[in-house]
């Protein structure tokens, strides 16, 4: 009777521990079903946020090489950007002063515009500033068996406007419209008030065996030398064959302009035309205004 009694309760201890150990383990598993449900959830979730990244690098790196693109072909129209590679213009540069007048289409000198002018030996009107310069050059070229030969100088505007007069009539005769006539004329001939002949400080100058304004002016001894020896005088070569987008001028191997000996040395020596040596000058004057502020 008492052996069975203990049976009994040896059974029912058994049945408690086993009702236990099951809910125990059920326990157990429900709370690693929950954890690697939320687990896989969150893996799910980063793997979403990851592609999305990839995909918004995606958009970035196109993006950026669109911006690239774009960055290459302003450089390329802008000629400003190699300025950065000359080094500083080691001398003082007065962009008031009247060596650097600039004188184009999108600058035209005012209506009054009067310069004072002399006249040279062969009876040329120049900026009286610039007579001594100019016919110094001559003289040194003519010790070497040169031929220099001015033949135009300052101009007037009614003397402007009748070359332009008469280049669009010769344009209208060859059967052109007006539109073209002047169109055509404007690429050879600056509209008045934007020709550098106005200011008195820029001469034609060619040989006097070749005395025609055409391509082999370039080739005729006179042309060489100027173009090697002209910036000791203080003259440049105003409008280069390589510099014909930002001066908007054709290449003209006669055209010098006077722009004083320290500026006309280092812009052959940088291979500037006017137009950068101004832009160079003001924006090394506005980076030491800026430094000069914040020193
Ligand atoms: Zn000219």
């Amino acid at each position: 009777m008492l052996e069975k009694k203990e049976e009994r309760s040896g059974k029912r201890l058994i049945i408690g521990l086993s009702g236990g150990l099951i809910v125990l383990f059920g326990a157990l598993a429900s709370l690693f079903s929950v954890y690697y449900s939320s687990r896989e959830a969150q893996l799910t979730r980063l793997g979403e946020q990851l592609k999305t990244a990839r995909e918004e690098i995606d958009v970035l790196k196109e993006e950026n090489e669109e911006l690239l693109v774009q960055a290459d072909i302003a450089e390329a129209m802008n000629p400003a950007d190699e300025l950065d590679l000359v080094g500083e213009i080691p001398f003082e540069v007065d962009l008031e002063d009247w060596k650097y007048l600039l004188v184009n289409e999108v600058n035209p000198l005012p209506g009054d515009f009067e310069p004072k002018l002399a006249k040279t030996r062969n009876g040329q009107q120049v900026d009286r500033r610039i007579k001594a310069s100019l016919e110094r050059m001559i003289d040194d070229a003519a010790k070497e068996g040169l031929d220099l030969l001015i033949c135009s100088s300052y101009r007037d505007y009614e003397k402007q406007d009748r070359l332009m007069d008469e280049s669009i009539e010769k344009y209208l005769r060859q059967g052109m419209d007006y539109r073209e006539a002047f169109l055509e004329t404007k690429e050879q001939i600056a509209l008045t008030g934007a020709s550098e002949h106005h200011t008195g400080l820029a001469v034609d100058i060619v040989g006097r065996n070749h005395q025609s304004l055409d391509r082999a002016q370039a080739d005729t001894e006179e042309a060489k030398w100027l173009s090697e020896h002209a910036h000791e005088y203080g003259f440049i070569l105003r409008y280069p064959e390589d510099k014909e987008e930002i001066t908007m001028i054709s290449f003209e191997s006669w055209h010098y302009r006077y722009v004083g000996a320290e500026a006309a040395a280092f812009m052959k020596e940088h291979n500037l035309c006017l137009e950068e040596f101004l832009t160079l000058a003001a924006r090394q004057q506005e980076q030491k205004e800026a430094e000069e502020v914040f020193a």
